[in-house]
């Protein structure tokens, strides 16, 4: 199994004061072991380096959030008693920021070139969208998404865990869509605009984002930041498949697990030994966890 653990000295070094961090679910599904393992990270990290957590709910996926599972998800990280020193009264979530992504919009349209697309997922077929529009002077309306273009050049950055990286976002995923041709803000665009006004300075998240961090660090600087966020990639729970957990995972999900009456203890001791944290599993509190790192 690759390294489990983050370099926190490192991590420390490269922060001129005690890190800000978020934990971001999409209320999309319920919590399964996926979100506790990354639970464990934030907080873990956070805690071990005297830094603060930023609660925040990731609904800018109008047409998958539901209420109900944002209430869900706010029971069991209580449940499990992982709690944040922002964002939990009043809940902060990204679909209250309409007016913060039009100002960002606006902000970016001043020193970049922003532009309409006509193009549906279909007419891009890969991840790659192969700018073909950029030079269309198409009128933004309803029905077509709005894109900023990307210049070429090379992000790199020192991962807290996975060590240095080098990405180019020109070429991994062309110029990127901002607002899609339903209306709704993307993740890359919203996720950016919400690390920036949180005043987020450490990112810490499963390895599955780890293509997307160059363009949302270029991104970051093109709205006006300095200084990137710093990043951590952490291992990912993989089903014996090789897969990805899902929301629909029923034998990881914390609410099975709670009503089989596995305590909060023993989830989080499963989950941190699902990645290599503990060699075998053993009961572990939320305000233990710190001792994993
Ligand atoms: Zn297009």
């Amino acid at each position: 199994m690759p390294t489990s653990r983050p370099d926190l000295a490192l991590i420390a070094s490269r922060l001129s004061s005690p890190p800000v961090t978020r934990y971001a679910p999409s209320p999309t599904g319920y919590l399964h072991l996926g979100h506790v393992v990354n639970a464990i990270y934030v907080w873990g990290i956070a805690r071990a380096l005297k830094g603060r957590v930023v609660l925040r709910i990731e609904d800018h996926d109008r047409i998958r959030s539901r209420p109900a599972f944002e209430n869900a998800l706010l029971d069991d990280l209580e449940w499990l008693g992982f709690s944040a020193d922002s964002g939990h009264v009043p809940v902060n979530r990204q679909s209250d920021r309409h007016p913060t992504f039009e100002q960002a919009l606006e902000a970016l349209r001043d020193a970049h070139q922003v532009y309409a697309c006509a193009c549906s997922r279909k007419d891009i077929g890969g991840e790659r969208y192969p700018n073909t529009c950029r030079q269309s002077r198409l009128e933004e309306r309803a029905g077509r998404g709005v894109r900023v273009a990307i210049d070429a050049g090379e992000e790199r950055f020192i991962d807290g865990l996975l060590g240095p990286q080098r990405q180019s976002p020109a070429d991994d995923s062309g110029d990127l869509l901002l607002r899609d041709r339903d209306g709704h803000w993307t993740y890359q665009f919203a996720v950016t605009v919400d690390d920036m006004r949180d005043g987020i300075t450490l990112i810490i998240r499963g390895a599955d984002l780890l293509s997307s961090t160059a363009r949302q660090m270029r991104l970051a600087r093109m709205l006006g930041r300095a200084e990137p966020p710093l990043y951590v990639h952490h291992p990912l729970i993989l089903k014996p498949t090789g897969e990805k957990l899902s929301k629909s995972s029923g034998d990881t999900g914390v609410r099975e697990l709670r009503a089989a009456g596995l305590t909060a203890a023993d989830v989080i001791g499963r989950a941190a030994a699902a990645v290599g944290l503990l060699a075998t599993a053993r009961p572990i509190c939320a305000d233990a966890v710190t001792e994993l790192f």
